[in-house]
């Protein structure tokens, strides 16, 4: 789950890291309470969409840059009215853009310098580790395209935590002066227990920067969680913003499906997240391409593959569908019986190949033909993906 920069910023001060003084507002009545509790001066208007970039984002009407300096406070209301309700697209938001639906106004800060700070998890040593740079500020991808020499990693041992050693290694790397240093230590810890407290699986902050006087900031704060530990954080799901999320996605997990939407054209059902993962896969092997992940899980009911196939079809790009399904703890019968219905429900008329094997597979293949549907069985995950493919092609 992702939540907005000024939620993590909230959420940084908690845990003691430094940010500079902000306000959100949602209404342009709230720009005037907000702006009342900041004092006068420069002030940054950002807009709070799910996605980075923001900085050197264009909105749909032409106005150029999602943040934005302002002189004065007026000035900061101003610039607010006209992102607030607006569209940002970024490099990170795809061309459809974000609409904005908060702004965040913040006091804006001298920069002497700008860093790049994050936690995540190491898939590759199965560790948290911390990625620091001097190079903040810009995108971060392309410093580590062009000149990786330029990003250092510390990585964490889970079961002896964050040690001081490796933060004088982080400060190191960073070249910071002695009273930046001391400001830094007590940043990074503070965010390391951020991390790890939360069941964040990344905290980025770009840029972390330093002040004239020495002083440490978290400018900018991107911080997303595991969603399997959510249930330990309530007031943490409480952040939730169900207008960042695909409507599609939030449907399907209303009903215990694991969907995520893709691009391609292919929609695809299937049981367990291994299976969909290597129908995906071999669905590119064969020259398609899928228009979603959806894990229907390992027991799933018929009102789970119905809710699945509207959901599937809500995609306009859907041009046929490939279910994929291995019976193990499923009864291939129940499957196929909620195929039938649904393909009757939603009055199916793209092309629909269906591949069943293991527990009662006999009986769901019976119920597929006698159901007087027009869908193609397929014998194997290959040649059902081939014919699938063919058909979308065709
Ligand atoms: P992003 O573009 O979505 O990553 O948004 P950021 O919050 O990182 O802002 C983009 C850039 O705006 C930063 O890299 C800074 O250079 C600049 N910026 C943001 N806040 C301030 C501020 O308080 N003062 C100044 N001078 N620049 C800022
Ligand atoms: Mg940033």
């Amino acid at each position: 789950m992702n939540i907005h920069e000024y939620q993590a910023k909230a959420l940084l001060e908690k845990f003691g890291v430094p940010v500079p003084k902000g306000a959100p507002a949602k209404t342009p009545e709230e720009f005037v309470t907000a702006l009342a509790a900041l004092p006068e001066g420069p002030t940054m208007v950002k807009s709070q969409i799910h996605a980075g970039g923001r900085g050197k984002g264009t909105f749909t009407d032409g106005f150029k840059g999602g943040v934005k300096f302002c002189k004065t406070k007026a000035d900061a209301k101003e610039i607010a009215g006209k992102m607030l309700g607006n569209t940002l697209v970024t490099l990170q938001t795809g061309p459809a853009g974000r609409k904005v639906q908060t702004v965040y106004f913040t006091v804006a800060s001298d920069i002497k310098k700008e860093y790049y700070l994050a936690i995540l998890l190491d898939r590759a040593t199965s560790r948290p580790v911390i990625v620091a740079s001097t190079e903040g500020g810009v995108e971060i991808e392309k410093v580590a395209h062009e000149t990786p020499e330029k990003i250092f990693k510390v990585h964490i041992d889970p079961a002896y935590g964050l040690a001081d050693y490796q933060i004088r290694q982080l400060i190191f790397g960073l070249r910071l002066n002695p009273a930046e240093a001391k400001n830094a230590a007590k940043l990074i810890r503070a965010l390391w227990n951020l991390y790890w407290d939360t069941d964040a699986s990344m905290v980025e902050i770009n840029p972390l920067i330093t002040t004239p006087d020495d002083q440490v900031l978290a400018l900018d704060a991107k911080v997303s969680f595991d969603d399997n530990a959510l249930y330990r954080h309530p007031t943490i799901t409480e952040l939730r913003d169900l207008n960042e999320e695909d409507s599609k996605e939030i449907e399907a997990s209303k009903f215990g499906l694991s969907y995520i939407a893709l691009d391609g054209n292919i929609a695809c059902l299937v049981n367990g997240a291994g299976l969909a993962m290597s129908t995906m896969d071999i669905i590119k092997h064969f020259g398609g391409n899928p228009a979603n992940f959806l894990d229907v899980g390992g027991g799933a009911s018929k009102e789970q593959v119905v809710a699945a196939f509207k959901i599937i079809l809500g995609d306009p790009n859907v041009k046929g569908i490939f279910v994929n399904i291995f019976g193990g703890i499923m009864d291939c019968n129940v499957i196929a019986t909620g195929i039938v219905e649904a393909v009757k429900e939603v009055g199916l008329k793209l092309p629909l190949v269906v591949r069943l094997e293991g527990n009662n597979v006999v009986a769901g293949k019976k119920t597929l033909a006698d159901s007087g549907l027009s869908l193609v069985s397929g014998d194997s995950m290959a040649d059902a993906a081939q014919k699938i493919v063919k058909l979308v092609a065709a």
